[in-house]
């Protein structure tokens, strides 16, 4: 590959844009396509959080590192009220950061809008209703619901509230929130089971959240649905092309947080091509391990049922450093080491699925589910 031939991206999401970037930015000749009409389309303006315990990296530093400007919407969090099933809040408190808030969707002020402007500034062309099913690089996002989501968007006075509600039974093996931030509000209900429930598990969420602590509802919000992709592979190539982010099932499992792996992934591609490396190895020093550990975590978590979710919430309250306290959860240590042969047995699915690229873990599901049609609703 020389830098005369145009590098083909498909999908212009954080992955895809990320690559584009570091690329366009090396000199190469770049060409993202992506099937919709504009960046973010499958996501409503919602508040999104780029984790920053998951590595021992903070996140600006890690954003440096891999070239992207901070020209979107970037708040640190280090506090938040976590609620259990009885309805207990619990002040969470953290030294750093845990995690950076930002905004998804096509408006301006998104990380979407922000990728695309450094991707034309750095040189990539990008190509807007232009779906194709072969590149250098394909970032074309999920392709089969490991979870689902409905979410909902409003703007608001009130004040800022970071509320994370656990509870199994209204929000099976996931959990929901609500956000408010900056006069943007974000309600969100996230399951990883039964999702032609997903309309009831949003509405019980909901009435649930208002008996805690009301918060008012405007007439005019968006809501939209979306999913999201988890599989371990051991390679990430395939017929020539390098598969980043959800695509390649790239995904924090604990709590479905992808952002960060889709720009990594998305910066590792681009990093062997420029440097000639192989690009399975990079991903897999990156991040093979951390998936892994997110796999028994997650296991964890569904398992241990309202009770095992209300000690998560009262030790996180209890310790003055919730950042630290989930990083020890992304440890990889020993004991989930060697639990994860385990979990991989109990949960395998065989036989057909849509995950790419080629030979992969990847977890049983009920096979009557169906997901109501993806991407944002008409506003009512
Ligand atoms: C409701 C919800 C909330 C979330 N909250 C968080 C959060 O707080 N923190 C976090 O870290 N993660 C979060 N995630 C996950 C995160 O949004 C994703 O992991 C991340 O967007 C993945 O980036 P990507 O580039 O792989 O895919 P995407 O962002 O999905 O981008 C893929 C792009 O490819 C395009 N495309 C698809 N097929 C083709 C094709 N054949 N040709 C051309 N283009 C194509 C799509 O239109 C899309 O624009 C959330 C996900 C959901 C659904």
């Amino acid at each position: 590959m020389t830098a005369h031939q145009p590098i083909r991206i498909a999908g212009a999401g954080p992955s895809g844009l990320s690559a584009a970037i570091a690329l366009a930015r090396a000199g190469y000749d770049v060409e993202v396509h992506e099937a919709k009409r504009d960046v973010g389309m499958r996501f409503i303006g919602d508040l999104q959080i780029i984790e920053g315990s998951s590595e021992r990296e903070p996140v600006p530093h890690f954003l440096d590192r891999i070239g992207i400007a901070r020209n979107f919407y970037f708040r640190p969090a280090d506090w938040s009220t976590f609620y259990d099933a009885a309805g207990n809040a619990r002040v969470i408190r953290s030294s750093e950061p845990y995690g950076y808030f930002i905004k998804r969707g096509a408006e301006e002020g998104t990380l979407d809008r922000g990728l695309l402007a450094q991707a034309r500034e750095a040189g990539a062309r990008v190509i807007f209703n232009s779906r194709i099913s072969e590149a250098d690089i394909m970032a074309t996002g999920p392709a089969t619901p490991d979870g689902l989501a409905k979410e909902m968007t409003w703007h608001t006075g009130e004040p800022e509230r970071i509320d994370v509600f656990f509870n199994h039974k209204l929000s099976p093996g996931g959990y929901s929130y609500l956000f408010i931030l900056d006069g943007l509000a974000t309600f969100g209900c996230a399951i990883v089971s039964s999702f032609k429930q997903i309309d009831d598990f949003f509405d019980h969420s909901l009435q649930a959240a208002q008996s805690l602590h009301r918060f008012e509802l405007p007439e005019q919000r968006r809501y939209g649905y979306s999913y999201m992709n988890f599989h371990l592979k051991t390679r990430a190539t395939a017929n020539g092309s390098r598969f980043v982010g959800e695509a390649a099932g790239f995904q924090d499992y604990l709590f479905g947080l992808g952002i960060r792996y889709a720009l990594t992934s998305g910066w590792l591609a681009a990093q062997s091509i420029i440097h000639g490396r192989d690009f399975d190895e990079l991903w897999r020093e990156a991040l093979a391990g951390k998936q892994e550990t997110s796999l028994v975590n997650r296991f964890l978590y569904e398992s241990g049922g309202n009770f095992g979710l209300s000690m998560f919430v009262r030790q996180a309250a209890r310790t003055k450093d919730f950042q630290g306290y989930l990083r020890s959860w992304h440890a990889r240590t020993w004991w989930k080491r060697l639990l994860s042969p385990i979990v991989r047995r109990v949960w395998q699915h065989r036989g057909r699925c849509q995950h790419k690229p080629g030979e992969h873990w990847c977890r049983s599901r009920d096979t009557e589910m169906r997901v109501p049609e993806l991407g944002p609703i008409q506003d009512p």
